[in-house]
């Protein structure tokens, strides 16, 4: 027997929840909203309101990985399922309805794309008390790439205020080919990233083992040690004191806090380091710190 996944797609207060109450609340179907998992996403990455960019994508790409096992798995047990989605880019569709393919046999895939006139959408808006301009409403909706029966649907609808229009425009199988090409990358780029990342972890832990060399900033003394035997000798310097290449006192046990480039930068009105202001001598501390851990990392019989 078939089952059927209906995806309902539209940008921010097209009318998505609203179309499937009054399309879909009475079908024998399971209802999935992206939104759910975004917040799940969020809250588990330890945000609240204010995501740093980077960090959005992630936590998006792993919503809408954990929405499409749900849809798989509610699909395996031969329910029908509705989804709430925003999918504007064709890859993000080609890459879900692959994967579907191949874990789901006989099932339909059709898509409604919510594609409101800009009055009825304004009236939407102002329903949400949302601040959006119509300018910012057009652009929101000017991103949506609208599905291509290529991209595998059996069935493509537009919902336009309140009429529901099949539309299936000519096949185009050249953008499968292009969203293949840029799903791949865009895996690659996320596993190099997560090398970085898990490399610069392990060089920043590495730190608080292996030798370095101990630079003070105020005197030249340098000492190749680890960071328990600079600590031990009376040394002010990361891991143990301050950060690795955040700006604080670089120090042998004879140096002062005052004659150091942190001291000179907390006088300031405003305590930022102005590179232009500084001496030679400071400006090769700065630059050592900015560049720390590695810039510490030389070989021992290095002598710069
Ligand atoms: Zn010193």
């Amino acid at each position: 027997m078939n089952t059927t996944l209906t995806f309902v797609i539209g940008a921010t207060a097209s009318g998505k929840t609203t179309f499937i109450q009054n399309y879909f609340s009475n079908e024998n179907a399971v209802l999935l909203n992206v939104y759910d998992y975004q917040q799940a996403a969020y809250k588990e990455a330890g945000f609240g309101a204010h995501i740093p960019f980077a960090q959005e994508f992630k936590c998006l790409y792993k919503a809408n990985e954990n929405l499409l096992t749900d849809i798989i798995e509610t699909l395996q047990q031969g329910k029908n399922v509705v989804v709430e989605q925003t999918l504007f880019k064709a890859k993000r569709r080609i890459a879900y309805i692959d994967t579907i393919r191949k874990s789901v046999k006989n099932v339909v895939i059709e898509v409604y794309v919510m594609c409101p006139t800009i009055p009825v959408w304004e009236t939407y808006i102002n329903k949400r008390g949302l601040d959006y301009s119509a300018e910012r409403l057009k652009s929101n909706a000017e991103e949506i790439e609208f599905p291509n029966p290529s991209e595998g649907f059996d069935k493509i609808y537009e919902v336009i205020d309140n009429e529901i229009r099949e539309r299936m425009d000519a096949p185009n199988p050249e953008i499968v080919a292009t969203a293949l090409k840029e799903l791949q990358e865009e895996t690659e780029r996320l596993n190099k990233e997560e090398n970085e990342k898990k490399q610069r972890l392990a060089l920043i832990e590495s730190m608080n083992h292996r030798p370095f060399w101990h630079y003070c900033e105020c005197c030249g003394t340098k000492v190749y040690c680890t960071a328990q035997e600079a600590f031990d000798a009376g040394w002010d310097y990361p891991p143990r004191v301050g950060s690795f290449g955040l700006l604080s006192p670089r120090t042998c046990d004879k140096c002062n806090i005052t004659d150091t480039l942190f001291w000179k930068v907390q006088q300031q009105s405003l305590p930022l380091v102005i590179e232009k202001s500084l001496t030679e001598k400071e400006l090769k501390t700065w630059q050592r710190i900015r560049n720390e851990p590695e810039s510490l990392l030389t070989d021992k019989n290095n002598l710069d």
